[in-house]
């Protein structure tokens, strides 16, 4: 249940506010101060790479899903399907294509530059390498693709380890310096790596903190915004570092005064704690944390908010090796785990974070996350014992959201959990 509170942003929310307005701002002025801009995608980007080189990092996606919070994407998708984008396409994709034919106005209202280039990192995701095919038919704008090798076996291998850096090395950062105009400099990619692996150990104490009882933190609907400075524009950079270091000290002093996670519509009294696979319906996004929140419900780990990094289970950005930090982070994304390894880590996290359960968002659009989900949710209840739900939605295509449907499934799992707990005579909420 959530206890209304009078809404007062953190001081870390306010700076990552002005973060982004910051990087929005400076992209839409590119045509006056002539920076350069690269368009890339969250799973597997070289974000502290294009910093070396000055490059301005653009991610598609996330314009997608700002769209789909600030409601513009059922015009957009209606934009893109008048072109001929089926329905069946991934809604981002069509959310983008709509927004650049509606002018390219970004999320904070300015419009962003056409790209000077477009850097595919393939995680294997087929659409990705469409969804550029698009933009760089309509843009004429260089391109290069970072074919990075899917963990089939559950390991990275020193061929596969060799194979990103050669293409780094070969393909990539001469491009780099084609399209920018600099030189490669290792050293200043060092210092960016330095920096992000200072923010990382940061963002890792605030995840675990959710092990902690009560969670003062909900590491779904509040894990999207902890993870995006760090899975977006800003790793490597000082700000990121301040971001991090802020959010975690006011995480633990949440936690030491034993308080649980703040919502948009108050704090939330834990009663039960769930895993959630899969990423959230960005167009009924507060709405659907509301339905969590009524429930007592707090996300204490997830997976979607390890998309575009795993950092909990030790990996840092490495200085000392600095491509070779940059292909394993980029085979290390959680969609570019194969299926027995996606098991192994919900399997871990309903057990280290003591988690009653663990609910599948399953998204229309996105096959990287929804095939395999259902022998997921077998083999995960089979390991754990502990039951698994199911509820179906779509990132930012809102005719594919019910809300009825969904309130439905989740009160019926929350009543199994607690029919569950009186047969084993725990009272719900006991920690
Ligand atoms: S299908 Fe999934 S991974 Fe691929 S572009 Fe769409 S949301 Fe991204």
């Amino acid at each position: 249940m959530a206890t209304p509170v009078a809404a007062k942003k953190d001081a870390s929310q306010d700076r990552q506010k002005r973060m982004i307005a910051d990087h929005y701002g400076r992209l839409s002025r590119t045509h006056l101060t002539g920076e350069k801009n690269c368009y890339t995608y969250v799973p597997g980007n070289l974000t502290e790479l294009l910093r070396t080189f000055d490059l301005l990092p653009v991610l598609p996606e996330i314009n997608a899903l700002q769209s789909g919070m600030r409601g513009k994407t059922r015009e957009y998708i209606a934009a893109a399907e008048k072109e001929g984008h089926s329905e069946d396409v991934c809604a981002y994709v069509k959310s983008d294509i709509g927004m650049i034919s509606s002018g390219n106005v970004g999320p904070t209202g300015e419009r962003l530059p056409p790209p000077d280039l477009l850097l595919l990192s393939y995680t294997g995701c087929f659409t990705f390498l469409k969804w550029f095919e698009l933009l760089r038919e309509k843009y004429k704008c260089p391109i290069v693709m970072l074919h990075v090798p899917y963990q089939g076996e559950g390991a990275i291998t020193p061929s596969m380890r060799k194979y990103v850096v050669d293409q780094l090395k070969e393909k990539v950062i001469p491009i780099l310096e084609e399209v920018s105009g600099k030189k490669y400099d290792e050293d200043r990619l060092r210092e960016h790596l330095v920096r992000s692996a200072a923010a990382e150990d940061d963002l890792v104490a605030v995840l675990q903190s959710a092990k902690h009882r009560p969670s003062p933190i909900d590491a779904y609907f509040g894990g999207v915004y902890y993870i995006g400075p760090m899975f977006t524009a800003f790793r490597g950079t000082q700000d990121a570092v301040e971001y991090y270091k802020e959010l975690r000290s006011e995480v633990e002093a949440r936690m030491a005064q034993g308080k649980g996670p703040i919502t948009p519509e108050g704090e939330i009294v834990e009663k039960y704690r769930v895993v959630v696979e899969g990423p959230p319906a960005w167009t009924h996004f507060r709405e659907l944390w509301k339905m969590f929140g009524d429930e007592g419900a707090v996300c204490v780990a997830s997976t979607y908010t390890k998309v575009g990094g795993t950092y909990d289970f030790g990996f840092r950005h490495d200085p000392a090796h600095p491509l070779e930090t940059l292909a394993d982070y980029c085979m290390g994304c959680y969609t570019n785990i194969n299926l027995p390894g996606r098991v192994d880590m919900i399997s871990r996290y309903v057990e280290e974070y003591a988690a009653d359960g663990f609910l599948i968002n399953s998204v229309k659009s996105c096959k990287s996350f929804s095939a395999g989900q259902l022998m997921i949710l077998r083999e995960v209840e089979k390991r754990t014992g502990r039951p698994g739900g199911f509820i179906e939605s779509d990132l930012v295509d809102a005719r594919y959201f019910s809300a009825a449907n969904i309130k439905n499934r989740l009160e019926s799992y929350f009543q199994m959990i607690a029919q569950k707990r009186a047969a084993t005579g725990v009272a719900v909420g006991a920690s």
